[in-house]
């Protein structure tokens, strides 16, 4: 942690919400928060000098797995902890280096990488965690497949997903994870890409089990994160009170009202069909999965024009499974510009995905008392005229809590 007051000095700052238009351009920080935001002539303390730079908010990334070493997912998910724990540790760290100050993990991470960052093991982006996402037999999220079912008849739990079947069962594994220190709770509601054969359009649990699960996150002051590429899940979704819709992929303009009415948020993930649809076939997915995530992709752009003319809460995801594709996690905020203005897209991921995911407060915008999670970008790289951004190569500086990020410095 640096210590003592500084400033950061930038060209222009968006503060989460909105581009600063009154002359302020100075962050000054003291004890890993930001305490005073303020025009170029007053800089407190030792000066870090971004002054051709935006400075904004740490980004947040919504949907994201740290236990996600490849695209094939049912291998993942039976390899052992300490293996998926060094995956994860290098996914945390890689997300912070990128200017993901903050993620929210949709299934796989847990206590044990948590606990190793809260004692200072390592330090990757501040982690919510969902612990194992929850899956009905047969659903996404079961990776056992056809031909691997325990001949006694037993369930399933991998490192990713648990089975789970009825109301008791659900309400168990919730209070299960939640005893773990689970932030959220995972669910699928849909059928999905990479679980081997099985449609999107499949329908997972009943009503009364996602309301089973709803009620117990409320209880105890968590909340349900639901997977869904259809409109009738998502529908459910809305209509059952889940919190938050993940990837949302196919949303009709009926169903985008109910969920503005609802409240609820949806998060898009589009890299994740971008980098099924360009690298997929490389890394040995058959053609039907390509094709889906090429389908998918098209649909959610089109479902995202549908949550913004309802006035949907849009959050950013990026979901990309695979290791040696994490460092495209920045391509997200790209391509959503191409479908979103790209002040809403840097809204959707600090001030909105704040407003989703933390528990804690004081991350996704740059207030006094906020914490100072910080980021610094070209000022080229957020083009509002030619709705483009371009944050991959043009970071600057990352801070987390304070305290410079140092493989952050190249491009200073
Ligand atoms: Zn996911």
């Amino acid at each position: 942690m640096t210590s003592g007051t500084f400033t950061i000095r930038c060209a222009r700052i968006f503060d989460g919400e909105n581009i600063l238009d009154d002359g302020r351009t100075n962050i000054v920080v003291s004890e890993g928060r930001v305490v005073d935001l303020c025009p170029p002539d007053r800089a407190p303390g030792e000066v870090i000098d971004r002054s051709r730079q935006f400075g904004l908010p740490g980004l947040i990334d919504a949907h994201f797995h740290a236990y996600s070493p490849s695209l094939k997912i049912a291998e993942i998910d039976v390899l052992p902890r300490t293996l998926l724990s060094q995956y994860g540790r290098a996914a945390l760290e890689g997300a912070l280096s990128r200017g993901f100050t903050t993620v929210r993990d949709a299934g796989g991470a847990d206590e044990g990488l948590w606990t190793a960052q809260a004692r200072g093991l390592f330090r990757g982006s501040r982690l919510y965690y969902a612990g194992k996402a929850l899956a009905p037999t047969g659903g996404h999220g079961d990776f056992r497949g056809q031909f691997s079912g325990c001949a006694c008849g037993c369930s399933y739990s991998g490192a990713i997903s648990r089975v789970v079947d009825g109301e008791d069962e659900v309400r168990r594994a919730v209070r299960d994870e939640l005893r773990a220190g689970a932030h959220h709770i995972k669910l699928f509601l849909s059928g999905g890409l990479l679980s081997g054969g099985q449609r999107v359009e499949t329908q997972q649990f009943s009503d009364r089990e996602v309301l089973a699960a709803i009620q117990e996150a409320q209880g105890r002051g968590a909340y349900v994160l639901a997977h869904c590429h259809t409109t009738g899940s998502v529908e459910r979704a809305a209509r059952l009170g889940v919190r938050s819709v993940e990837h949302g992929s196919r949303i009709s303009q009926s169903v985008a009202t109910q969920i503005a009415e609802a409240g609820a948020f949806v998060v898009p993930t589009l890299v994740a069909f971008h980098v099924i649809r360009e690298h997929g076939r490389d890394r040995g997915l058959p053609a039907a999965i390509i094709d889906g995530a090429d389908e998918l992709l098209e649909a959610s752009k089109a479902s995202i024009r549908q949550c913004r003319s309802a006035g949907v809460k849009v959050g950013l995801g990026t979901d990309i499974f695979d290791a040696t594709l994490h460092p495209m996690q920045l391509m997200e905020l790209s391509l959503r510009s191409e479908v979103d203005e790209p002040l809403d897209v840097l809204r959707s991921a600090t001030s909105v995905n704040a407003d989703l995911t933390d528990t804690h407060g004081g991350i996704g915008r740059l207030r006094v008392g906020d914490r100072a999670d910080v980021v610094c970008v070209a000022e080229a790289a957020i083009d509002n005229r030619k709705r483009r951004l371009d944050f991959a190569g043009n970071l600057s500086l990352v801070m987390l809590e304070g305290a410079v990020v140092p493989s952050s410095r190249a491009g200073a």
